[in-house]
């Protein structure tokens, strides 16, 4: 069958060649949609590689979070002072100090057999044989490098046999990163840490806000502990709205621990070493918190854009692309500061040496660090309460 229409339509107008004109608007079309093609391709790319390296980071986030767990999760705890005949012996102490740069640092002993911790073979580890023996259990450590520009930070293994001359335990042992006897004994748990931090659940703690803040919770005891909120709400418990009080001293969670009380006299309960009746104190919840720099941060960084000196809030860079919302913290060489706005090229500081770090006058072009912050709360099964008398 023909078709009418079509062999009229080309009756009236017969096919002929395209002008001069029409080619050049096709040909502008043409590129036209070429350029958004590669352009929605580019951009695609973009947030491809941005999740890529997002997930990346959180994948590292994660494994470190994991051992770091793990090591806490086979804590041992003991409560007793043991003695060769000669002298004490060294403790299974459960410690958490600052290094001299107030980088947190978090020592204590486990458990579990050598396959299961995970120990680098460069390490080389040497089992002696213990004066106390109770199976395996190991000493470590969780130590930033000594200079804080570098952003490392190192899981020392070291077979606990309670000698008492170089001990992952004993703070002047751990203070140098760089000595050969800790080089012997540690490897990089993972690069780009900006921050590893913990805090410790006493007995006595009943939020992880810091004492001095203001939180809205409940005005029955009992369900103090279950409503720590930031603004007024109501009790899931009881259901009657909440009360503003402010973090007691006593019921705040501690950033510091000693378990046998000696290093540090005055930490929680008890003033002195009392050999015969140790009273050893183990926390029963640590939260973790680690900043890891991200892709945009180690790719772009930002710098500074002058001289910043000490006291100054007002920090000009050259651009904020990629750098988190306000309220957030950046790190300038060794020192963390808390912000609290951003603009394309400025950022206003709440609290200059935030994180145990000193506040300093930095130069242009210095560079600001920011990252990724991953939490994670880990009960100790063998966490030990003290007797309050
Ligand atoms: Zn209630």
């Amino acid at each position: 069958m023909e078709d009418k229409e079509t062999r009229g339509l080309g009756d009236l107008e017969p096919v002929s060649g395209m002008t001069l004109i029409e080619v050049l608007v096709a040909f502008v079309i043409f590129v036209l949609m070429i350029g958004a093609l590669v352009s929605l391709a580019n951009s695609g790319l973009e947030t491809w590689t941005t999740g890529e390296s997002r997930k990346d980071v959180y994948d590292r986030g994660q494994a470190v979070l994991g051992t770091i767990a793990d090591d806490l999760r086979n804590a041992v705890s003991e409560n007793v002072f043991y003695n060769d005949g000669r002298k004490d012996l060294m403790p299974a102490s459960f410690l958490c100090d600052t290094d001299s740069n107030g980088a947190q640092r978090l020592r204590f002993v486990r458990g579990g057999d050598m396959e299961r911790i995970r120990v680098e073979p460069a390490m080389q580890i040497t089992k002696r044989v213990p004066t106390m023996y109770y199976g395996d259990s190991w000493e470590v450590a969780y130590v930033a490098d000594s200079d804080p520009t570098k952003n490392l930070v190192y899981r020392a293994i070291r077979y606990f046999d309670r000698r008492v001359d170089y001990t992952l335990l004993r703070d002047e042992d751990v203070q140098r990163t760089g000595a050969d006897w800790f080089k012997r004994h540690a490897a990089v748990l993972e690069r780009g840490i900006l921050y590893l931090g913990f805090r410790f659940w006493t007995q006595e703690s009943e939020t992880w806000f810091p004492a001095g803040t203001r939180v809205h919770t409940c005005g029955t005891e009992a369900h103090r502990p279950l409503v720590q909120l930031s603004a007024p709400g109501t009790c899931p418990v009881c259901a009657r709205p909440t009360v503003e009080r402010v973090v007691q001293e006593r019921e705040d969670s501690s950033d510091v621990w000693d378990s046998t009380r000696v290093s540090d006299a005055g930490f929680r309960y008890r003033k002195r070493k009392d050999r015969l009746d140790p009273d050893f104190v183990y926390p029963e919840i640590v939260q973790i918190t680690v900043v890891l720099e991200s892709h945009a941060s180690e790719v772009r960084g930002l710098k500074l854009d002058g001289p910043l000196g000490e006291k100054d809030a007002l920090i000009k860079v050259t651009d904020t692309r990629g750098l988190p919302d306000a309220p957030n913290f950046v790190k300038i060489d060794a020192e963390w500061i808390e912000y609290d706005e951003r603009t394309y090229d400025s950022i206003r500081a709440r609290r200059r040496g935030a994180r145990g770090t000193k506040a300093k006058p930095h130069d242009t072009g210095a560079i600001a660090r920011f990252g990724e912050t991953f939490v994670t709360e880990v009960r100790i099964p063998a966490f030990r309460h003290a007797v309050i008398r």
